[in-house]
């Protein structure tokens, strides 16, 4: 198996495994977890997220639909008040102009998640719900099947980095369990405040190495610039960039929209499960994972895409014989996936 089929394929097991466990400690919570994989912001993706949500809250976002709100559109429905207002009178001002606003009103009606009416020749909105408070805590996970030393260098500085931007409450190391135990000395290249977890992805138990410290994820962040070149001259400072902690918190809340939305079976999303050769395979009776027939594996998003040289496409047989709603086969399997991604979802419609 490649390195980056084996990372994908672990990374799928850690999802379903957090989906089923977390939290791995001993921590008492009713929170419930959510979990989606390859986000973050433009400088850092997480290969795994897990929200922890507070149950009844989360119920109460489902009422908003499955799709993400964007960050125009929470400033709308978050804000939206009780009784019928002008929406310039009752938002914030954006700092931005008002049409763009306007925009985002008029696509939050479309979505059926704020009402408006015209009064004389002004908009007015009113909320239908008040938008919940539905996330507890956002964990990034990291996922290493193979932590060797260079492996344990090379994601040092992601982590220092998540560390210092503290965006999410705690980073992690997710690594396969060996025969041996995890080196010890592979700690001393990884920042103190990120856990250790050690994941037998056959049977989905883990342990945990190393825990993990609570991130200062309301206070301001900071990344390390520039580093002074170093030597015996260098009296230079290093330089720091600081993210306020509003901005982290709306950062904070458009990742787990788009979390919400996406989780982590979407990785059909980025496939050929148009593709002949594509299917399905049940691990453990209980999770899906994608499989070529061609290649005899578990492909990555890279291997099932447009350029895979042994793409067969569907013949078109199989969308009229036995599947004339669903489409053929490849659709069947996005459809499966996202019913599971729905059941998930407490307050979805199933
Ligand atoms: S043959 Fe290529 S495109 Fe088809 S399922 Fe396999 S990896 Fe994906």
């Amino acid at each position: 198996m490649g390195t980056d089929t084996a990372e994908f394929s672990f990374e799928l097991r850690t999802c379903r495994w957090a989906e089923r466990e977390w939290p791995p400690d001993e921590r008492e919570t009713d929170a419930y977890p959510l979990v989606a994989r390859q986000l973050g912001t433009k400088r850092r993706r997480w290969d795994t997220i897990v929200l922890e949500c507070d149950p009844s809250a989360l119920r109460e976002r489902a009422k908003f639909g499955p799709k993400r709100l964007d960050s125009d559109l929470l400033h709308v429905v978050r804000n939206a008040p009780r009784a019928w207002t002008y929406y310039r009178d009752a938002l914030p001002d954006p700092g931005y102009p008002w049409r763009y606003v306007r925009e985002s009103v008029h696509r939050a009606a479309d979505r059926g998640v704020l009402d408006t009416r015209k009064q004389g020749n002004r908009i007015q909105i009113r909320r239908k719900w008040p938008y919940p408070a539905w996330v507890e805590r956002i964990v990034a996970i990291e996922n290493k099947p193979d932590l060797d030393a260079s492996a344990a260098r090379a994601l040092a500085s992601q982590l220092e980095f998540d560390v210092g931007m503290a965006l999410a409450d705690e980073v992690w190391v997710a690594t396969r369990q060996t025969d041996g135990r995890v080196e010890p000395v592979l700690f001393e290249d990884l920042p103190v405040e990120a856990g250790i977890l050690v994941l037998n992805s056959a049977t989905l138990d883990a342990e945990i190495a190393w825990h993990p410290r609570q991130l200062a994820v309301e206070e301001p962040g900071t990344r390390i610039i520039e580093r002074p070149g170093g030597g015996d001259r260098d009296g230079s400072a290093a330089r720091f960039e600081f993210a306020d902690p509003d901005a982290k918190a709306e950062t904070r809340l458009a990742i787990a929209e788009r979390a919400y939305e996406r989780g982590w079976r979407s990785f059909v999303e980025t496939m050929r499960p148009d593709c002949r050769r594509f299917t399905l395979r049940e691990r453990d009776g209980t999770q899906l994972v994608p499989y070529c027939t061609a290649k005899d594996c578990q492909p990555t998003g890279a291997e099932c895409g447009g350029s895979c040289s042994k793409f067969e496409p569907e013949p078109p047989a199989w969308r009229t014989r036995g599947w004339p709603i669903e489409g053929g086969p490849g659709k069947r399997c996005q459809q499966l996936l996202a019913a599971r991604r729905r059941r998930r979802r407490p307050g979805q419609n199933h």
